[in-house]
């Protein structure tokens, strides 16, 4: 009799440490399991890379006949915009303000020294996300697609933002001997050197990995370095991406000269639109 009371006060023991045990999991499960789930979930893959084409240094550009997208296919991609993309008070149009994202800058001072909220700064380029066949946005869909050369030229600059991934600016000779500058930021996997001649529809980099967030900030503009379009010293001059002046933003304190045309940004997908 007493070894068959024993073994149960046993078992019921038994039976409270595994409730217990089932108690602690389910906390940790919640505490922790998006952790676990997050990195066992794997990463987008990388499409198939090109080798990088032959390369001589500084060649003379040639002449660049036609434009084309940095996204392809083009309708596939669009920049973000409010009420036509989704429900976000966002666009990522060339030349638009975005007052929804707030106040928090160090981008550009105004004649005060006081920071500019980002929200008044003009988007100086075209933010690129993966869309729907109805123009909506697929948050995170541009995550490592191929970003090609508009055009032929040759690589001037290919700069490590950090985590804002990296930028890529390729010099175009037009036919009337002028150039133009197409700019590629938030990219990753950057396949061109510096001095590096590309041909349109090259591969030059992937659409860095930023999570839902992943787009290509694309610009097309009539100048190599923005250094001498802001006065040197104020936070406008290394750049809203802190590296390379005249990536990303325009601002004045004079709203009729604010807007990035006044500085020789494009509308790239004008640009493109009458260069094909
Ligand atoms: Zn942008």
């Amino acid at each position: 009799m007493r070894e068959r009371g024993t073994r149960r006060i046993l078992w019921i023991a038994l039976g409270c440490l595994g409730c217990l045990g089932l108690a602690a999991g389910s906390v940790l499960w919640r505490r922790y399991g998006y952790w676990l789930t997050y990195h066992l979930t794997p990463p987008p893959p990388l499409p198939d890379l090109p080798t990088a084409a032959p390369y001589t240094p500084w060649p003379t550009p040639t002449v660049a006949e036609a434009f084309d997208y940095p996204l392809l296919p083009a309708d596939a991609y669009a920049p973000y915009v409010p009420g036509v993309s989704g429900p976000l008070p966002v666009d990522t149009r060339y030349g638009f303000q975005n007052p929804a994202m707030g106040n928090n800058s160090n981008c550009f001072r105004d004649a005060a020294g006081d920071p500019v909220p980002f929200g008044q700064l003009y988007h100086a380029g075209v933010d690129l996300f993966a869309v729907d066949d109805r123009g909506q946005t697929i948050w995170g869909a541009a995550t490592h697609v191929p970003v090609h050369a508009v055009a032929d030229g040759v690589v001037l600059y290919t700069l490590d933002a950090g985590s804002d991934g990296e930028i890529v600016i390729v010099e175009h000779l037009l036919p009337d001997e002028s150039a133009i500058f197409s700019v590629y930021w938030h990219v990753d996997y950057v396949q061109v050197r510096r001095g590096q001649p590309v041909t349109r529809g090259q591969v030059i980099a992937v659409v860095m990995d930023k999570g839902p967030n992943s787009h290509l900030h694309w610009e097309m503009r009539t100048f190599e370095d923005g250094a001498d379009l802001f006065p040197a010293g104020s936070a406008g001059a290394p750049g809203c991406n802190g590296h390379v002046a005249g990536v990303g933003y325009t601002w004045d304190d004079d709203s009729t000269r604010a807007h990035p045309e006044v500085y020789g940004y494009l509308d790239p997908v004008a640009f493109v639109e009458t260069h094909q």
